[in-house]
């Protein structure tokens, strides 16, 4: 009898804490941060079950080390009818929050969006001014300097949405992707805002790719023809340090 009783009221216990759990999930905020420019972040956030309430987000900017040099609080409130067309209740969830990179050194930074406790989906990327140059590597930045990465696997991507599922020439980073210009990689193995020389080509690491892992660069093109004319390639990479 006993236990029956005591395995009843775990039952019972187990039961309450599992609704609760479901009741946490429900009421998580989501949002994506969208751009970064000279003056400004931009991204939304929004909330299922209080479709039409503002929600409170924070921005912050992480410099090379992680340390974070600016942070800001806003309420992300303003309309925009994309985020309506898309079923963000009333659309009044996006935000813009403004920025002066002017006090901040050169050098590439990492930008988080944060609401509650949840981070905000996409990581991006800002370069100020000429990191090198920062470094006071004025003279190497005359003449590239090239180190040997070793052989990477290389493919191509374009803005089709067959290659980029609809992102067209938006990269991950902010920045629009160009040809002879753009590469996708993977930002463990070179990081983002890192230039590399390809087949006598510079290129700038500002994309990511799901396929993208470890050793293999996914190069931008104009359009499909071009993409598929590069193919898989295993090439040699080439770091240019200034
Ligand atoms: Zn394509």
């Amino acid at each position: 009898m006993k236990i029956r009783h005591l395995t009843a009221s775990f039952i019972l216990a187990v039961g309450f804490v599992m609704a609760s759990a479901f009741t946490a999930l429900a009421a998580v905020p989501t949002g994506r941060l969208e751009k970064v420019t000279d003056t400004e972040i931009t991204g939304w956030a929004w909330q299922k079950d209080m479709p039409n309430t503002p929600i409170t987000v924070r921005v912050a900017v992480l410099d090379e080390d992680g340390t974070e040099v600016f942070s800001q609080k806003i309420t992300a409130s303003q309309y925009r009818d994309d985020l309506e067309m898309d079923g963000k209740g009333n659309g009044c969830h996006g935000f813009s929050i403004p920025i002066d990179w002017s006090a901040l050194e050169d050098g590439v930074y990492t930008i988080e969006g944060y609401s509650g406790d949840r981070t905000l989906t996409r990581t991006l990327t800002y370069t100020k001014g000429d990191p090198q140059e920062a470094a006071g590597d004025e003279a190497a930045a005359e003449t590239p300097q090239l180190v040997s990465l070793g052989t990477f696997k290389t493919t191509g991507y374009c803005p089709c949405v067959r290659c980029s599922e609809g992102w067209g020439r938006h990269t991950c980073t902010g920045a629009t992707a160009t040809a002879r210009h753009t590469i996708a990689v993977d930002p463990k193995v070179i990081p983002y805002g890192t230039q590399v020389m390809i087949n006598g080509v510079i290129y700038t690491a500002e994309d990511r790719g799901g396929g993208v892992r470890g050793n293999h660069i996914d190069i931008f093109f104009d359009n499909h023809s071009e993409t598929l004319q590069h193919g898989t390639q295993n090439l040699e990479v080439f770091l240019v340090t200034a």
